[in-house]
């Protein structure tokens, strides 16, 4: 029973949230680990707090999972994978289950978005409208793939049938970041259910809510148990012990560059199956011929949406010479007209940055901006609200793409408009960074934008549009952004391997 105080302070904590289920689900705090269809508090007894970026405030304790808890998850995992009772299961009951997940889902959309924003402070607009259906439409997506995973015969000579299964891998962990949480957990553990493994959910320590709160609708729809565990933690503790776990097949990875490269010499231990997706900095490029109020508008998104913190954010953005100033005009002034505040409001359309790491991060190249002679067009300073860790939208001009502005990944919603001469530049300058995970490319001359589109080193090239993602289509990065597909049906090539049967016969 939450005391009197306790109960108070999540009022502050949550103030503008309307879901009873949300606050039902903080007031049973803490928050325990999944671990084979139990909820448990983790074996030191650990817990830390998430907080609501929007006001700094603790919305709940959360159980700090570490090494002991994944050995433990693991443990359970295996046998629930040796037992093959979720790989054995008819596929037909496979895709049942998954879709009946994807309806939980959907039941609770009120509920998850409330949850997400507050502990994640993006607009409740994003999260109820793109988070938390995009889950559920991934859910439902890899459903469908669990009756169509398919083997081969193959022509062998006639004394001989040859043919291939593809069957699981088996033990999977799976580390997500905070920037779409309920979104990249649905992207990690719905294909791997439907190729039939067993998997290990570590959500981000800034925010473990909904994962939770998934746990629990999976529970409901029935999964058999230690098909799914989730386990809160931190990076460095939860995190490395997944990723170097000797008894674990498989991990998949969202995140930092500089932890995907930890992430790959852990991994080395057993050689487990590794795929990253990782950081960027992806160019969007503006031609004179574009639509020029759907190119601001969806620069605007491609930079701005969830307060830049996404891995594929157009956050360098290439304006030819003649429109340079005009574009970044009116970039500028759709920029300052979103409007900032509590996330919780239907009408906020930028909310706080995730923490106060990302906080003093973005912050911190705010500053190098201005030192490298950038300027702020708008923007360029935290927000003004008494509490929580906002940014004001910027544009910065008189950009080259040698600055730290334009190299390095940035994560906050800071826009990079660089010049241009002409094609062969802007695919030059578009290619030279270490990332390679998007790109858009804004013309009305189809040709241009189909060259241009097969001339870019990167992993989705969006053409007359910005930031579209649907489970359909392959996502993934080049270079340094990582290795491995996710969505589509390159997921299936993730989570699953192939073996090749021969018999005699005759
Ligand atoms: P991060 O450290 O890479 O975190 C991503 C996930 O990895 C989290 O679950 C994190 O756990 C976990 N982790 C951290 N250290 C680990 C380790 N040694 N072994 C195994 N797992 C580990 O990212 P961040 O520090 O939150 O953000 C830093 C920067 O990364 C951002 O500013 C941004 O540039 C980039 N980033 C990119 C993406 C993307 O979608 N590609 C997403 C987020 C961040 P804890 O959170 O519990 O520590
Ligand atoms: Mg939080």
């Amino acid at each position: 029973m939450a005391s009197a105080s306790a109960s108070a302070s999540l009022e502050s904590a949550t103030r503008g949230a309307k879901s009873s289920a949300a606050l039902e689900f903080l007031k049973s705090s803490p928050k325990k680990l999944l671990i084979n269809g139990k909820w448990v508090p983790s074996k030191s007894g650990k817990t830390f707090e998430t907080l609501n970026p929007a006001n700094e405030q603790v919305l709940a304790l959360v159980a700090e999972g570490d090494k002991a808890d994944v050995d433990e998850a693991v443990k359970y995992a295996r046998k629930a994978y040796e037992d093959a009772k979720w790989a054995n299961l008819s596929p037909h009951a496979r895709t049942g289950l998954l879709l009946k997940i994807a309806d939980l889902i959907e039941q609770h959309a009120d509920e998850l978005a409330e949850l997400e924003t507050l502990d994640n402070g993006k607009p409740l607009f994003e999260s109820r409208n793109i988070d938390i259906p995009g889950a559920a439409e991934t859910f439902r997506y890899y459903a469908g793939f669990a009756t169509k995973i398919y083997g081969e015969t193959n022509p062998s000579d006639p004394s001989m049938f040859n043919y291939t299964l593809r069957e699981p891998v088996g033990v999977c962990g799976q580390i997500i970041p905070w920037n779409f949480p309920l979104l990249m957990a649905s992207w990690k553990i719905a294909p791997a259910l439907a190729c039939g493994n067993v998997v290990i959910l570590k959500p981000a320590e800034q925010t473990p809510l909904t994962a939770i709160r998934l746990g629990e609708l999976i529970c409901e729809a029935g999964l058999p148990e230690g098909v799914v565990q989730i386990v809160t933690g931190f990076g460095p503790g939860a995190g490395s012990s997944i990723a170097e776990h000797p008894d674990i097949d498989k991990v998949a990875f969202t995140g930092s560059t500089e932890v995907g490269k930890l992430i790959l010499q852990a991994s080395a231990g057993n050689l487990k199956r590794v795929s990253l997706e990782l950081g960027g900095k992806s160019p969007n490029i503006i031609f004179p011929d574009a639509d020029m109020p759907a190119a601001v508008f969806g620069s605007s998104l491609g930079i701005f949406l969830n307060q830049g913190q996404v891995c594929c954010a157009g956050s360098r953005v290439f304006v030819q010479e003649s429109v340079y100033d005009q574009f970044t005009d009116s970039l500028s002034k759709m920029a300052s007209g979103l409007t900032l505040g509590n996330p919780l409001d239907p009408n906020t359309r930028m909310g706080p940055l995730v923490s106060k790491e990302q906080h003093d991060r973005v912050k911190g190249y705010l500053k190098a901006g201005k030192e490298e002679g950038a300027k702020a067009k708008t923007g360029g300073e935290p927000g003004k609200q008494e509490a929580g860790y906002f940014i004001q939208p910027t544009v910065f001009t008189g950009v080259n793409n040698q600055m730290k502005i334009a190299r390095e990944e940035i994560f906050g919603p800071v826009a990079s408009a660089i010049p241009f001469k002409d094609e062969a530049d802007v695919v030059f300058q578009s290619n030279d960074t270490t990332y390679g995970l998007a790109a858009g490319v804004w013309t009305k001359d189809i040709n241009r934008a189909l060259t241009i589109a097969r001339k870019l080193k990167a992993g989705t090239v969006w053409i007359n549009t910005y930031s579209v993602l649907d489970p359909i289509s392959p996502f993934g990065g080049y270079k340094q952004s990582g290795f491995g597909r996710e969505l589509g049906k390159y997921a299936i090539d993730l989570y699953t391997q192939i073996k090749s049967v021969y018999a005699r016969i005759g």
